[in-house]
């Protein structure tokens, strides 16, 4: 049996209450390792080793850092495999999925903070009484980094990378469902060099380790991607002690369609939009909304594309889904689709959870679903399912697209599909949302603004916005 151990004071420890948890395949329903259960015993050791460990690495020169970093990517693009399939047996996404997508994307976020470091510049202000100011960008000691199952190194580099190029150290907590590749980092890290104390793993429950991690005084900024509940907790705890703070929430993503599309390609891409990592992406389009005369040509389209993705072994390259990330997880997801049909909803396929047979048959696995003849206030219209359902809904004109688009509490990222080249940019201003992709989904720029309004969050992720984030601006003000 496998022991995921922390990363702590630059060595790889136990818990110190030697608590522990298990830790599943979800392809297999399989215990496969152990996780340490930490606490506030652990919290503080990684907070102290973090703070102690601020000023020598705030002090090094942002080419000394960057240089660490690099070397770490390196690292990382040698064990591409072996962390690809370690992400894959932990999360139950295809291997195809991790080694193309997740892993790679971890070691671009590694590569573009090291080098952004490079790159950075500040404002300075002339005033007409001869005097100047300028800004002064300064790290400001420890950030604890938050990050969920779904993409689960892909999400913990986001949040790291910016904050140690930045000169913060960092402890950080992965998401217990999914903790293997951030323990492999961390080996990575005691490779590469890392001076002990920068970075710290600390693996457990979210309201043991991260609760008593964002309520540690000695910890300055948050940043969190998750749940929107989780999200407000966080927030209640980090507010009265004005920490900085930084959260990548839920989302009920809605997918646009116009007439005047191009019609396959649409097809193909509203459906990886809807059921990629089993619909697991906070970016996911799971509302397909869909103007009237196109409505049933688009439908059966859609359906019978759907028909054809196979739910099997994550480790089958043949695999378009693998399994949804927990049992608890999968009967969440199974019963927003019996609460579909309680709601006057139509499955069109899908709808039950799949058994693969061989070491899969206990796995958790779900039918990529697709359901009709919701209207925009059922719960499943509202509410995020975050697996393997879509809801199609027909619209009449752009203003209801846009409505519908709309009605949400959440807003992170929508995707427009038409040819009307001015039609798109209207669009775009109106939805009320962070993101919005034309034509296409997913397609990411890592210099862009990330992030959502609404319950989709506070705050942005990504390139300057993320410098900007782990660093406090200071002015100073010099009469000439
Ligand atoms: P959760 O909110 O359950 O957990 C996220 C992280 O927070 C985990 O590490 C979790 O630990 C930890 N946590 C849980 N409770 C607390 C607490 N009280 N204090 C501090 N930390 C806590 O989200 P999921 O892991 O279930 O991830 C899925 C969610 O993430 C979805 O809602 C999805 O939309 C959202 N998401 C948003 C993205 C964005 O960029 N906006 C991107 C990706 C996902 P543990 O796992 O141990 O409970």
């Amino acid at each position: 049996m496998i022991r995921i151990l922390n990363y702590s004071n630059g060595v790889l420890t136990e818990p110190i209450q030697n608590n522990w948890l298990d830790n599943v395949n979800p392809a297999t329903a399989e215990v496969y390792s152990v996780l340490p259960a930490s606490d506030s015993e652990d919290v503080e050791r990684a907070v102290q080793a973090a703070r102690l460990a601020f000023p020598n690495w705030s002090g090094l020169k942002a080419a000394e850092r960057s240089t660490l970093m690099l070397k770490l990517a390196e690292l990382m693009e040698r064990d591409l495999e072996r962390l690809a399939q370690a992400e894959s047996t932990d999360s139950g996404k295809p291997l195809h999925v991790a080694r193309n997508v997740d892993i790679p994307r971890a070691i671009a976020n590694i590569r573009f903070f090291a080098t952004a470091i490079l790159h950075t510049s500040t404002e300075a202000h002339a005033m007409d009484q001869d005097a100047i100011n300028y800004t002064l960008r300064q790290p400001f000691g420890v950030a604890a980094c938050i990050s969920p199952w779904n993409l689960p190194l892909y999400l913990f580099t986001w949040k790291i990378a910016p904050a140690l190029a930045s000169g913060n150290t960092v402890v950080a907590k992965p998401s217990e469902v999914t903790p293997m590749t951030a323990f492999l980092f961390s080996k990575l890290c005691i490779e590469a060099g890392f001076p002990a104390g920068v970075l710290n793993v600390l693996h457990g429950l979210g309201p043991a380790v991260g609760a008593s991690l964002v309520g540690h005084p000695d910890v300055t900024a948050v940043s969190f991607t998750g749940g929107t509940r989780t999200g407000a907790e966080i927030a209640r705890i980090a507010a009265p002690q004005f920490k900085k703070l930084s959260l990548e929430l839920g989302g009920k993503n809605a997918t646009l369609i116009f007439a005047d599309c191009d019609f396959e390609h649409t097809v193909k891409e509203a459906v990886r939009a809807a059921f990629s990592n089993q619909g697991q992406i906070c970016l996911c389009g799971s509302r397909i909304l869909i103007e009237r005369s196109i409505y049933l040509q688009f439908r059966d389209a859609f359906v019978v594309r759907v028909n054809q993705l196979k739910v099997g072994n994550p480790q089958d390259a043949s695999s378009d889904l693998g399994a949804v990330v927990s049992e608890s997880h999968m009967e969440k997801v199974l019963s927003y689709i019996s609460l579909a049909k309680e709601e006057g909803g139509s499955i069109l396929c899908g709808g039950e959870r799949v058994y693969p047979g061989g070491e899969n048959e206990k796995g958790f696995f779900i039918a990529p679903t697709v359901i009709e003849g919701l209207n925009q206030q059922a719960r499943c219209n509202q509410e995020e399912i975050f697996g393997p359902v879509v809801t199609l809904m027909p619209f009449d004109t752009e203003a209801e697209a846009v409505e519908f688009a709309n009605s949400t509490a959440y807003g992170l990222a929508f995707s427009v599909w038409t040819n009307h080249v001015t039609r798109a940019h209207r669009i775009a201003a109106q939805l009320k949302t962070g993101i919005v992709w034309v034509n296409c989904w997913m397609l990411r720029d890592l210099r862009t603004p990330f992030g959502g309004v609404k319950h989709s969050g506070v705050g942005r992720e990504g390139g300057w916005e993320a410098l900007r984030f782990f660093t406090e601006a200071k002015n100073v003000c010099v009469k000439i």
